[in-house]
C-alpha cells in the first residue's frame, strides 16, 4: 500500500559561460563528484541524477519545463558552483512547478591558502554565486529551500535527505484521496471544514459515500479468506479471553477480519488510500471497525474517524514521506484524551475509541474484544498496546474559514507512570513542548483540533517547509515557545 513512485531528484549545477569550456567542465565533473557521494550516502534517500549545467535562459526554462513533465522528477536541486545570474532564471522560474532546494555547497572543504589564485577564485565562487541565485526567488516570492553546508558534511547531507522526503509529500498530496463513510458527526467543528479549498490548495480529492455501499464489499468475504486472516491474528497478536468463551470471542474477531478485507477492496476498487467513518452511522456493519482500522493504518492507509477527513490525509501524507525510512518508528492518528497534571509527571494520554495505530506500538499486542461503552453494536475485537518513547511532532490541519492553518507541535513521548489494566486501547502518553501548560495553552489559542497526525519519523522543519510550499499557514509549538 506504501508503494510510491521511484523518485528521482535532478541536479543541476548553475553557473555562466564567460569562464571558458574548461572551467565548465570542471564545474561538471565536480557535479558528477557531488551526486556520486550523495547516492552513496544513507542519509540521501532518493537517487540524485545530474542534468547539463545551467547556463542560458533556454537552457534553464528548458530543463526546468522538462522537469515539470517527467512524472519521476520530485525535484531540482541547483548549485551554483560559479556565479550564475539570477535574471537569467526568470523564465524558468515562472515556469517551474516542482520543488526547488539551493544546496549552498562549495566543492573545496578549506581555503587552499598555499595555492589559491584569480583561476581558482573564479572557479569556486558559491559564497558569491548562492547569494545571486538565492535572490531572485526572494525577489519573485517563490518558496524554496536553502540547505548550507558542505556536502560531505552528514548534517548537510542529512538535511537535503529530509528535505527530499518534503519534496516527495508535495509531489504526493495530490495523490492523496480520501473516501468518507458517513458524514462528520452532528456538530463538530473542528473535524469539519472546506474540502474544495482543500484540493485546489492540497490536491486532497474528499468525497462521501453511504456506508451501506460498503457493506456488500464485507459481506462478501469468503469464510475461507475470514478463517485465513483471523489465524494470522491469532499468530501474530497476544489473545485476551478476558473470561469470554474461546468460539464467542472468535466470532467478534472474524467479523473485523471480513472488514478488514472488505474495507480494502472497497478502497483499492475506488482508488482511495485514506478514510473516514463515524461510529454513530454503521448502517449494516455489525460493529465498529476497530482491529480492521488499526491493521490498514499500518498497512499505509491513513483514517479518521467521526467523519474527520483532514487527519487521514495528514496520516496518509506522513506514511508517504516517511516511506522506505530505515529504523521508521511510525506516523499515527491520535486523538487528545486526558491530562496526568502531577507536578513533574505531566503530560496527555493519547488514544482513540479503539481505531489505534499499531505502527507506534512499543512491545507486546494484545487482541481483545471489549464493550465501547459508545453506540449500538457488538464488541468490537481490537488491539492493545502502549506506545513507543521519545522525540515526535504532533500536527492538526485547521480551516479557519478563508485558509488553512497546519499546526505542529514538538512533542516527547514518555513510558506511562503504571499500567491501566481497565483501559482496553492502544495509548500513547506524550508531554507538548516546552511544557504541558504552555504547549496545550498555545494549542488551544491557535485553534488546534483533539485529533491529531503524529510522527516520529519527521522534524517541525519538514511540516514547515511542506505547509509554506503548500501555500497554507504554519503554526509551530516548541521549546521556545513562551
Ligand atoms: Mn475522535
Amino acid at each position: 500500500m506504501l508503494e510510491i513512485k521511484k523518485y528521482k531528484f535532478w541536479f543541476c549545477p548553475c553557473t555562466q559561460d564567460l569562464y571558458g569550456d574548461e572551467v565548465l567542465a570542471h564545474v561538471h565533473e565536480h557535479a558528477v563528484e557531488v551526486a556520486a557521494a550523495l547516492n552513496a550516502s544513507d542519509l540521501v534517500p532518493y537517487e540524485v541524477v545530474v542534468k547539463p549545467n545551467l547556463l542560458t535562459n533556454d537552457v534553464i526554462q528548458s530543463t526546468f519545463r522538462a522537469a515539470d513533465m517527467d512524472d519521476e522528477c520530485a525535484g531540482i536541486i541547483t548549485w551554483a558552483h560559479t556565479f550564475s545570474p539570477s535574471k537569467s532564471y526568470i523564465h524558468g522560474l515562472q515556469d517551474l512547478r516542482k520543488p526547488l532546494c539551493q544546496f549552498a555547497t562549495q566543492y573545496n572543504e578549506e581555503i587552499p591558502y598555499d595555492s589559491i589564485d584569480m583561476d581558482f577564485m573564479n572557479e569556486n565562487q558559491a559564497a558569491h554565486g548562492e547569494r545571486e541565485f538565492g535572490h531572485i526567488f526572494a525577489r519573485m516570492r517563490i518558496n524554496h529551500k536553502v540547505v548550507f553546508g558542505f556536502w560531505k558534511d552528514p548534517e548537510a547531507q542529512a538535511e537535503l535527505g529530509q528535505w527530499m522526503r518534503v519534496a516527495v509529500g508535495i509531489n504526493e498530496s495530490r495523490n492523496i484521496r480520501v473516501c468518507r463513510f458517513a458524514d462528520t458527526m452532528r456538530n463538530v467543528a473542528v473535524t469539519d471544514g472546506d474540502k474544495v479549498e482543500a484540493e485546489v490548495k492540497l490536491g486532497w480529492t474528499v468525497d462521501a459515500w453511504p456506508v451501506n455501499d460498503l457493506v456488500p464489499y464485507v459481506d462478501a468475504v469468503t469464510d475461507a479468506e475470514v478463517k485465513e486472516l483471523t489465524d494470522e491474528y491469532y499468530d501474530t497478536y497476544e489473545l485476551v479471553l478476558d473470561g469470554r468463551d474461546p468460539e464467542e470471542f472468535r466470532r467478534h474477531v472474524e467479523v473485523q477480519a471480513a472488514q478488514e478485507i472488505g474495507i480494502e477492496r472497497f478502497l483499492v476498487e475506488h482508488g482511495y488510500n485514506a478514510f473516514s467513518d463515524h461510529f454513530g452511522d454503521l448502517g449494516g456493519l455489525k460493529q465498529l471497525p476497530s482491529l480492521a482500522i488499526q491493521r490498514l493504518m499500518a498497512k499505509g492507509y491513513g483514517f479518521g474517524p467521526e467523519g474527520d477527513w483532514k487527519t487521514p490525509a495528514m496520516v496518509r501524507l506522513m506514511k508517504i514521506m516517511t516511506a522506505g525510512m530505515k529504523d521508521a518508528k511510525g506516523s499515527a492518528l491520535m486523538e487528545d484524551y486526558t491530562y496526568n497534571l502531577v507536578k513533574g509527571k505531566e503530560g496527555i494520554l493519547e488514544s482513540h475509541m479503539s481505531e489505534v495505530d499499531p505502527s507506534v506500538a512499543e512491545g507486546r499486542i494484545a487482541l481483545r474484544a471489549t464493550p465501547l461503552s459508545m453506540g449500538e453494536r457488538e464488541d468490537p475485537a481490537r488491539l492493545i498496546f502502549t506506545g513507543k518513547t521519545g522525540p515526535a511532532i504532533a500536527t492538526s490541519l485547521v480551516d479557519l474559514g478563508n485558509r488553512f492553518r497546519l499546526i505542529i507541535q514538538d512533542i516527547d513521548c514518555k513510558p506511562v507512570e503504571k499500567p491501566m489494566p481497565m483501559l482496553p486501547t492502544g495509548t500513547v502518553f506524550w508531554e507538548p513542548r516546552p511544557n504541558l501548560k504552555v504547549g496545550t495553552t498555545a494549542w488551544i489559542y491557535a485553534g488546534g483540533a483533539h485529533h491529531t497526525a503524529m510522527s516520529f519519523d519527521l522534524s517541525a522543519d519538514q511540516m514547515v517547509d511542506w505547509a509554506e510550499s503548500m501555500d497554507i499557514e504554519p503554526v509551530v509549538i516548541d521549546a521556545n515557545t513562551n
